[in-house]
């Protein structure tokens, strides 16, 4: 299969077959291409070669991660990659001029589609770069709590009724980090899944807090549980049960900064922390 750009300055060929396709709503496709969406599709490196513009190419770091290619005279974007798939090249469907060996097969980042573009049905649609249907996500509703006010002083006295938002912003900052990373590894999840589980921990966070916090520095048994129950379940909706049962592992590993949001705390001596 053979591509170029729009001035044909810049020309490649891939190798079949060619690893999946599909259409990414995400804003950085929509920025790098100025279109409504990018369509992609990738090979092992080993199968793509580029046969003629070397000079042409240019690239652009969005990240520090991810390398964007484009033709420095038309400006057509061509080809991405990124430190995550480093064995892999990402390329612009609509740049091949050979038709391409499968079916566009998804949408991915459904949730970041601006409203004004419209899309025929019948090709499923994913959150961000998982295989999650849009449909079955379900953020925590955290519209209620209000967020962290960083000029609220004497923030970690529990008598302080802010000390919620203090205390959950301190928690997002401090073990937030570590601890998705500790469990996307135990998991087996992409980077992509980030987003879904901070959000969802920080649901945990808030909630935790509203109980330690009405309970005057306790965590009795009962409020643990329920707290510990909302998390499962919304877990429970996108976890294989192989990743549940990591999930529940990681709450108890020791390398896990937040372990100690999972254990009874009886008596006042509990985690006023950090
Ligand atoms: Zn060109
Ligand atoms: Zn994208």
């Amino acid at each position: 299969m053979e591509g170029q750009c729009f001035c044909a300055g810049v020309a490649y060929q891939l190798t079949p077959p060619t690893d999946f396709a599909g259409h990414c709503h995400c804003q950085s496709c929509r920025q790098a291409s100025g279109a409504p969406m990018l369509s992609w599709t990738s090979v092992p490196n080993r199968q793509f070669t580029l046969l003629r513009g070397h000079e042409l190419v240019r690239e652009y770091s969005s990240s520090e991660r991810v390398t964007w290619s484009f033709c420095g005279r038309c400006g057509t974007t061509l080809f991405y990659r990124s430190q995550a798939t480093p064995e892999k090249t990402y390329i612009t469907v609509a740049s091949l001029t050979s038709l391409l060996d499968r079916p566009l097969e998804s949408h991915v980042s459904y949730e970041e589609k601006p409203a004004w573009f419209d899309l025929s049905p019948g090709v499923p649609r994913y959150f961000a770069k998982t295989d999650i249907p849009i449909d079955r996500i379900q953020l925590p509703d955290l519209d209620s709590l209000i967020p962290p006010d960083p000029h609220i002083l004497n923030g970690f006295s529990r008598s302080n009724p802010d000390y919620r938002y203090r205390a959950a912003q301190s928690y997002e900052q401090t073990y937030f980090p570590k601890t998705l990373a500790l469990l996307r590894q135990r998991a087996a999840l992409a980077e992509s899944w980030e987003p879904l589980l901070r959000t969802i921990l920080r649901g945990f966070a808030y909630r935790w807090l509203d109980g330690y916090v009405s309970g005057e520095g306790t965590m009795p048994q009962a409020d643990l549980t329920e707290t510990m129950d909302w998390m499962d379940a919304q877990l429970s909706q996108y976890f294989s049960p192989q990743q549940f049962t990591a999930y529940q592992e990681w709450r108890q590993s020791p390398d896990n900064p937040m372990a100690f949001l999972f254990l009874v705390h009886s008596n006042n001596s509990g985690p006023d922390r950090p």
